[in-house]
């Protein structure tokens, strides 16, 4: 990553002592590094006295609850408490946004977020920022994470003064959770910066253990039995070397899935030798929600952002694809990936 300037951290520094009151937000259907790097900045900033409130779109899935254990009062989530999340914005002197590029990214609170008067402040690894609707922002996509670049400002700042140890614990663990679910357990994004941030939290005390066990031993039984019929029945490989596989709603009732139960399975493909990028599609109420991943040299941004309405990061997207505006039906999803990803390879 490119060294953090020095005028900008003084600004921050400033922006945090002007601060009384906090709003941090991220983005629809909260991941690890979304509900990490909120947590790990709320925690900071609570440290320094400061009245948080983490407000998401949506609930955080069962399986990233841990993060929050014992923080939970400060969360507001959008989808079932809209009316407080647009007092405790309008309250605000303060307002961050964490690991996503514009408030389109917030969904239901992209009106409130917008238009509101305390100072935005924007912390993001994403591509293409929305600079203009921010008063300071901090955008490198040369990192892994949202929480690997919130934790290099942080060092940054005089009061942590380079020193780990000076950040508050439950700072220090969420880091490490979003980072660790954002690098998919250091397969991918991994740079030096970000073993540098892994060791010093180490060194810190984070409990590495801990966070894996809790990320990744502590599934239902129906996740994995839905992956070996994914796998089985649903993967199809194309031509081109694409990897898809649609997950029904009837599929996803039949299983219990819930929210956060199938990260992963789009990575899964790309063990493929023959796979060149892997799409998963999720039915919801009136589109599908889509995952891309690709390999070195192919652009799942770009697939994302020319067939389904969305975008991200280089070799990691999502976006969704609507039904009946872009797809007629919901049994048509098959033969449109099939037809917009021989295009996309021509
Ligand atoms: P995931 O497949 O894990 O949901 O998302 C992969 C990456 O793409 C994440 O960094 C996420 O923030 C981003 N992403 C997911 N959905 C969208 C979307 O609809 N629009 C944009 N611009 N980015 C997305
Ligand atoms: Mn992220």
């Amino acid at each position: 990553m490119k060294p953090i300037e020095t005028e900008k951290i003084a600004l921050l520094d400033r922006m945090f002592a002007k601060a009384s009151k906090v709003v941090l937000t991220a983005h629809m259907g909260p991941d690890g590094d979304a509900v990490g790097s909120t947590t790990a900045l709320a925690a900071y900033l609570e440290k320094k006295g400061k009245k948080v409130k983490i407000i998401l779109p949506d609930p955080v899935p069962d399986s990233l609850a841990f993060i929050i254990n014992g923080f939970e009062d400060r969360v507001i989530i959008g989808k079932t408490e809209l009316e407080t999340c647009r007092k405790a914005v309008g309250e605000c002197d303060l307002q961050i946004s964490l690991d996503y590029n514009g408030f389109k990214r917030t969904g239901i609170l992209e009106d409130i977020l917008s238009a509101s008067n305390a100072e935005k402040l924007l912390i993001d690894h994403h591509l293409n920022p929305e600079t203009e609707s921010f008063s300071l922002v901090f955008s490198e996509t040369e990192v892994s994470s949202a929480c690997e670049l919130l934790f290099h400002i942080l060092m940054a700042l005089p009061d942590v003064g380079g020193d780990s140890r000076r950040l508050p614990a439950r700072t220090a663990d969420a880091l490490m959770t979003g980072m660790t679910t954002d690098t998919n357990n250091f397969a991918n994004s991994v740079y030096p910066s970000t073993l540098q941030m892994a060791s010093s939290l180490l060194a810190a005390g984070v409990d590495r253990d801990a966070i894996l066990a809790n990320l990744y031993n502590r599934y239902r039984e129906t996740r994995l039995r839905l992956m070996g019929i994914a796998l089985k029945d649903l993967m199809k490989i194309t031509p081109d070397g694409v990897a898809y596989i649609v997950l029904r709603k009837d599929l996803l009732e039949e299983y219990d899935v819930r929210e956060g139960e199938t990260e992963g399975f789009v990575n899964m493909p790309l063990a493929l030798d023959k796979v060149r990028m892997s799409i998963l599609l999720k039915e919801e109420d009136d589109h599908f929600r889509v995952s891309i991943r690709s390999k070195e040299g192919v652009s799942a941004n770009r697939c994302s952002g020319l067939y389904f309405n969305g975008g991200g990061h280089e070799r990691a997207a999502g976006g969704r694809l609507y039904v009946p505006k872009d797809i007629a039906t919901y049994d048509e999803a098959e033969s449109y990936i099939e037809k917009v990803t021989h295009s996309f390879f021509e």
